[in-house]
Order: C-alpha cells, then sequence, then structure tokens
C-alpha cells in the first residue's frame, strides 16, 4: 500500500465517522425533549450533559436512587432499557440468590452441590476418589465433603473399594439431606 492510498483511506473514513457523527447530532436535537425532572425507575434525569456520546448524541446526567451519577442518551431512558445505574440489576441477581439458596438447602446443606456432577480436574472419574501416589505407590484416596468440611476416608490400593467407601459415605452423609429436600419439595 503506497501513502496516497492510506491517505484517501483515512480521509474517507474520516468523511464517513463526520457523517455519522452530523446524523446522530441531527437526530439527537430531533428528539431533543428536554428530560429534565422526569423519572426513569431509579433515574431522576438532573439536566443535559456537557458530553455528547460517540456519535454524538445528547447525554442527560440521571441521579440513581442509590446516589450515583450516570449519562444515558434520551433513546436508553425512553425506550426503558435502563432503569438505575445498575444498582437494581445488583438487586435482582442478589435476590434471585437469595431465593436459590434457600430453595436448595437442607437444614444448612447445599443439596444442590452434594447431586453436582464431577468435576473435570477429577482424576479418576469418580466424584470424591483421586489418584495419588504413595512411597511410589499408586493409591487411591477417598473422601466426602459435608457442610464445607472434607472428611477423609482412607486410601485403597484399587479403584473399586475406594469408590465404594465413597458410595456408601454418600448414602450415610448425604443422603438424608437430600431425601429430607425431597420430602420438603413435594410436600410443598
Ligand atoms: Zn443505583
Amino acid at each position: 500500500m503506497t501513502i496516497s492510498t492510506i491517505t484517501i483511506l483515512e480521509w474517507s473514513i474520516k468523511l464517513v465517522m463526520d457523517k455519522r457523527k452530523e446524523r446522530g447530532r441531527q437526530w439527537g436535537f430531533s428528539r431533543g425533549r428536554d428530560l429534565t425532572g422526569m423519572r426513569f425507575g431509579y433515574l431522576i434525569v438532573k439536566g443535559r450533559s456537557q458530553n455528547l456520546d460517540q456519535d454524538g448524541r445528547t447525554l442527560w446526567i440521571c441521579e440513581c436512587r442509590c446516589g450515583k451519577i450516570v449519562e444515558h442518551i434520551s433513546d436508553v431512558l425512553l425506550k426503558k432499557n435502563t432503569t438505575s445505574c445498575g444498582c437494581k440489576w445488583q438487586e435482582n441477581a442478589a435476590r434471585n440468590h437469595k431465593i436459590l439458596k434457600n430453595k436448595y438447602t437442607m437444614n444448612g446443606v447445599r443439596v444442590d452441590s452434594l447431586t453436582r456432577k464431577t468435576p473435570k480436574n477429577n482424576t479418576t472419574g469418580f466424584k470424591g476418589v483421586s489418584l495419588t501416589v504413595r512411597r511410589g505407590k499408586e493409591k487411591f484416596r477417598a473422601y466426602i465433603e459435608i457442610k464445607g468440611k472434607r472428611m477423609e476416608l482412607g486410601l485403597f490400593d484399587n479403584l473399586r473399594d475406594a469408590v465404594k467407601a465413597r458410595k456408601e459415605a454418600e448414602e450415610k452423609y448425604h443422603k438424608p439431606y437430600i431425601d429430607a429436600w425431597k420430602e420438603k419439595k413435594f410436600s410443598e
């Protein structure tokens, strides 16, 4: 590419950008209704900003109920895409998280974590059983977690015994929570 073609390319890009900006400005002003004082969800419009968005459109200064100041174009506000600075979304997420937590918690245990699939980094393909080397010999370590605490179930020479130990521990320590949860779920 010669210098002149680069120059022409830059020049045409600038032309397109300027046109886009100009169109944005016109469009912005045609929708230039004063939104000052209007409320959109948690947001109250305080006035027109000195800034324009990247397309040259008018930005409005909005104060959120939480006190945060954000700037938006009128379309974003009028189409109700945005009704807070983002804090409302966070509130919803937190509420949903709490609902899920309550839904899946049985006597302080997250039942959904008990039935979760074998993690990808698992070395044996069996949940709660890992491959380990002790004094140059391969061993299978079985363990189980309950209420965030890990309980060791022993070291085994073969995988089958380790899996068996884990299954027995699941029956003993996990199943009561799962059963109680299922019962609660069906009685609701
Ligand atoms: Zn907010």
